[in-house]
């Protein structure tokens, strides 16, 4: 199934028509299929330094399994002198601090100009390290993230307090402050975008970063250090350590001179960070988890939408997203054909070479995330859902994965519950609405949910009966730095993007003076 040479790409690729969703279809450039590596290190008060330890380890491409390059392993130590550096970037008088609200805008527009000026470099870097399919690294990722860089560019001198009529002979107004040093911890699905999310409210906002990327993608987040550099950001306003979670994620999250902690992956690790922060010095936490969204479709909505949303709404992306469409509960009076079309449809999907432009698929990220994919298929057939395609490894190096669709699942099976974050489609079917709602609900998760229906008391009734943090109607995964996301229950504490993520990146301090009365 992976072609054994990657072709010659054609100068300009136009993305597909399955591909035309809310992003734009621009044209994409050919990919650098062997972008060179430039940076490796660890990035602190705009230097590149060695860990401390000496330490390295591999990133690999998840396309063939090979060591791309050795990176340096931030840890406890490398954190500390962060830490510090970003201290010594918030203290009060610093250039930072006392830059204009408007000229941090300005930074951030830069920054956002840079990765536009290295848009084709950086989409082919992160599809080398990641395995996402070029035109998404291109036409998706890098367009969501300098979208969301220049929405949060623009909030910076537009974010401010209130004057406040207290009783007595008082002035009393607010200022919304930074937090201070923000501890941000990154997942690997989504590299670039997840690094935008975080730095675009926190630098709008005033604060100073720690950031750790993940231990499986950090190449795409050191080359956009190199360029906040370049951008012209005062040195330890951003500092970010490529290096392991247990070690230099909990050093961050459990560091006593860190003011906030931001975090997105899994739920498991959601717990840690939270209780870390208990421990130590009760720094702000924001979470956004895993999920297991209901993708609800009923028999009046019109097929062709509904089948292909459903299939973009599970397999996009490697069937690696936090909101994935995981169950796919269908209205009994259309499950047949809604079942046979998915497998048709799950069936065409195109496996292969990420820089190939008609790939639409490419590798798991890691082997760890294979076999656990695997482990769950092998689940869903032991338990009794009916494996109507797929199932198995699609190629003979490299983490890739079948797309694989489960018919007939019930609600207590292991894959209806847990999220597999692969390639693999749950389909149930229901009978009322009330019935679906009760059942869509019944998760510990509330990350999103969607609804087709072209009725529109339907869609009402479900959107607001849904305990989610995004439901979408009649379409999936559509995004904008504009709307918050994030979750209700186990999916999360707290919202990013929009004006919401502003409050989470400041402090409201009340400033009261008595103002003396002339006859007094
Ligand atoms: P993870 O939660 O372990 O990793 C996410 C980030 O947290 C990485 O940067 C990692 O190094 C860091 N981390 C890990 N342990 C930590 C700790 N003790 N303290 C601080 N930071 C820590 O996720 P994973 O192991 O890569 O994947 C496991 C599962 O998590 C996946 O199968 C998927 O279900 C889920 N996941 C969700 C998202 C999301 O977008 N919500 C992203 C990645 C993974
Ligand atoms: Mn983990």
């Amino acid at each position: 199934m992976i072609r054994s040479v990657i072709r010659r790409l054609p100068q300009v690729v136009w993305l597909r028509a399955a591909f035309t969703r809310p992003f734009s279809a621009a044209a994409v450039p050919a990919p650098n299929t062997e972008p060179e590596i430039h940076f490796n290190k660890i990035f602190i008060n705009n230097e590149w330094h060695d860990a401390v330890s000496k330490k390295t380890f591999p990133s690999i491409n998840p396309a063939t399994g090979e060591v791309i390059c050795q990176v340096a392993e931030g840890d406890k130590a490398d954190v500390d002198k962060a830490v510090i550096a970003a201290q010594e970037a918030f203290k009060f008088g610093s250039p930072w601090r006392r830059m204009n609200a408007s000229d941090r805008g300005v930074l951030i527009n830069r920054l956002a100009d840079l990765i536009e000026r290295d848009r084709a470099y950086l989409a082919s870097l992160e599809t080398l390290d990641n395995g996402k399919p070029y035109t998404m690294s291109y036409a998706v990722d890098l367009e969501l993230v300098v979208k969301c860089l220049r929405y949060y560019a623009g909030w910076a001198d537009k974010t401010h307090g209130k004057t406040i009529p207290i009783d007595g002979d008082y002035f009393s107004y607010t200022r919304h402050e930074p937090v201070g040093v923000c501890g941000q911890v990154i997942p690997w699905n989504f590299p670039l975008l997840m690094q935008a999310w975080k730095l675009g409210p926190a630098l709008a906002t005033g604060n100073v970063v720690v950031m750790k990327v993940a231990e499986q993608t950090p190449l795409t987040a050191l080359y956009v250090a190199s360029l906040i550099k370049e951008a012209g950001f005062p040195p330890g306003v951003v500092n970010i350590i490529p290096g392991y979670g247990p070690t230099a994620g909990a050093a961050i999250s459990s560091h006593m001179d860190v003011d906030k902690v931001a975090f997105t992956g899994s739920t498991e690790v959601g717990h840690i960070i939270q209780k870390a922060s208990g421990t130590s010095n009760l720094k702000k936490v924001t979470l956004e988890l895993g999920g297991k969204s209901p993708n609800i479709i009923f028999s009046d909505a019109d097929m062709s939408t509904a089948v292909e949303q459903a299939h973009f709404a599970l397999f996009f992306n490697q069937g690696q997203c936090c909101c994935a469409g995981s169950r796919t509960f269908v209205e009994e009076s259309i499950y047949n054909e809604f079942v046979e079309r998915s497998i048709e449809r799950a069936k065409s999907r195109v496996v292969g070479n990420p820089f190939d432009p008609n790939t639409e698929q490419g590798p798991q990220i890691d082997e760890e995330q294979f076999q656990k994919i695997l482990n769950y298929i092998s689940s869903g057939k032991r338990e009794g859902a009916k494996l109507l395609c797929g199932g198995g490894v699609a190629a003979d190096r490299g983490y890739f994965i079948q797309p694989t669709v489960f018919g007939d699942v019930h609600d207590n099976m292991v894959i209806a519950k847990e999220e597999i974050f692969g390639p693999v489609m749950q389909i149930m079917k229901f009978k009322t609405i009330e019935e679906v709602l009760e059942r869509a609900n019944n998760t510990k998760y509330g990350l999103a949910a969607a609804v087709f229906t072209r009725d529109i008391d339907k869609a009402n009734y479900m959107s607001q009966g849904l305990r989610a943090g995004t439901v979408w109607v009649n379409c999936y995964d559509v995004f904008g730095a504009q709307s918050p996301f994030g979750g209700y229950k186990a999916s999360g504490v707290g919202r990013e993007l929009g004006e919401y993520s502003l409050e989470e990146y400041t402090e409201v301090k009340t400033v009261t003076i008595k103002v003396p009365q002339k006859n007094s």
